[in-house]
């Protein structure tokens, strides 16, 4: 059995191993609920059906491609929500469609990343996901639509092991480098571009190779108080933060995985 890890899990393991323990090792439940999100859903789906199902023949498709797809994706959504989903797709349309003067086909849309890693003898499976993968003339770029109302950038730590994690897999998925992460904000149509570069791709494999070191010792996952604990939703089975911490919930105390012994590649 591979270790399945993503760039949310490696974060969470490199803020704090007991926070980590907790949510992925032991399954502790939390209270988070993420809402539906339908318009920013609908939104993702008309933009990769319009880059994905367009026939190219022509050199670029006109509006009415667009709003074809926005029709078929937003049924069953107010007549509010049609409205808005047409204007940021019109946003959309102007400042990267129209403009161009031949539209190229994405090397891949709104699909997952997955690929293997081998360190210190335990093979973990990297996933996530995408939502276009853009060639460029000297290695990729993955973009990153977003939908919300208001423009937030990731934490940078968040971000460069995500750009790191997103390295390695594409390089063993396309042999290509990451080039850029980009994030597009459909509501103001910018787009924010972080390069990626071999910086990145050590990150992940070391933060990879400390995770595979704790995974062999089960019991030192020590919690790391700070200012990410007021976000964390175990503080109270945390006797870093808690006078009297509960006992953490039994149905959960133990999870049996196994891990799959390889050799390989060693994190530099
Ligand atoms: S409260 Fe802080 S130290 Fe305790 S598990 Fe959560 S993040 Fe870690």
């Amino acid at each position: 059995m591979v270790y399945p890890i993503s760039a949310t899990k490696l974060r969470t393991y490199q803020r704090c191993a007991y926070s980590y323990y907790l949510r992925y090792e032991k399954r502790v439940k939390n209270n988070e609920y993420f809402a539906a999100a339908v318009l920013g859903t609908a939104l993702h789906k008309t933009l990769a059906q319009c880059h994905r199902d367009w026939h190219y023949h022509d050199a670029v498709p006109d509006r009415r491609w667009f709003h074809r797809c926005w029709k078929e994706k937003s049924q069953g959504m107010t007549l509010q929500q049609i409205r808005e989903g047409k204007a940021i797709l019109d946003t959309y349309y102007d400042r990267y469609i129209g403009v161009e003067d031949v539209l190229r086909k994405p090397l891949a849309v709104e699909g997952k990343i997955q690929a293997t890693l081998e360190v210190q003898n335990l093979e973990f499976q990297i996933g996530g996901r995408y939502d276009r993968i853009d060639f460029l003339p000297d290695g990729l770029e993955l973009i990153d639509y977003k939908s919300a109302k208001i423009m937030q950038l990731p934490d940078p730590q968040d971000l460069d092991l995500q750009i790191g994690l997103y390295y390695l897999a594409l390089e063993q998925t396309y042999g290509e480098q990451l080039k850029y992460l980009s994030l597009l904000f459909l509501r103001t149509g910018e787009k924010v571009q972080y390069r990626a570069t071999q910086r990145h791709k050590r990150l992940a494999k070391r933060t990879i190779s400390q995770l595979a070191t704790q995974l062999r010792q089960e019991d030192s996952w020590q919690p790391t108080p700070g200012e990410h604990c007021s976000q964390c939703s175990f503080s109270r089975y945390c006797a870093a933060v808690s006078r009297e911490p509960n006992p953490l919930p039994a149905k959960n105390a133990a999870v049996k995985r196994g891990l799959q012994l390889t050799f390989g590649l060693e994190a530099s």
